[in-house]
């Protein structure tokens, strides 16, 4: 399968299932893909994943409580602690450094994922390895401050680091009623 104007194909990472890999070099700056998917309200996605065949960490965070539910191939790119893209804007993924012939493309999922008590283990197997996938706060503030030079920080994602810098952010209400769903 290759696409992005075959800048990219999916094949077996041989670690975690598939991954993707870049099919040709890409420059520092490039914009890699535009991650897509159904436009979701956060009461959407908890409704879709309590109805089974969805996964929590399936769906993109793009706003305080709106989701892209990632089509097929946006959700083959894998995490990894120490990745070579980055998201910007509303989701555009592109290259952190460049990326060589061969390379898998991967992007810190922590970043795009608001103040929650949801988390899971980590296996990209990095050097940087956190051992967790959490929030975006589960990323060192020294850490944060390099994506944030890099560009490499959501829209919603800069207004509400904003908000934290100025300890006026408090985690929404249908945040923590989502997460009670999920639990129970
Ligand atoms: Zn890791």
């Amino acid at each position: 399968m290759s696409s992005g104007k075959n800048r990219f194909i999916i094949k077996n990472t041989r670690k975690y299932g598939k991954g993707v890999f870049a099919s040709k070099n890409i420059g520092k700056g490039d914009v890699i893909h535009i991650l897509s998917g159904e436009r979701l309200d956060i009461k959407d996605v908890v409704k879709r994943v309590l109805a089974g065949g969805e996964l929590i960490d399936d769906p993109l965070q793009i706003g305080r409580r709106t989701y892209l539910d990632l089509d097929q191939l946006s959700r083959m790119f894998n995490h990894s602690c120490d990745p070579n893209a980055g998201v910007k804007g509303v989701s555009d993924l592109f290259a952190l450094r460049d990326i060589g012939l061969g390379e898998e493309i991967t992007y810190d999922y922590s970043l795009t994922i608001a103040p929650t008590e949801w988390a899971m283990r980590c296996q990209c197997g990095s050097s940087k390895c956190r051992q967790v996938i959490g929030d975006i706060l589960s990323v060192p503030s020294k850490r944060r401050k390099e994506y944030r030079k890099m560009g490499a920080l959501q829209i919603y994602q800069r207004r509400l680091l904003k908000e934290i810098d100025e300890e006026r952010y408090q985690i929404p209400r249908y945040e923590i009623a989502a997460l009670e769903r999920l639990k129970s």
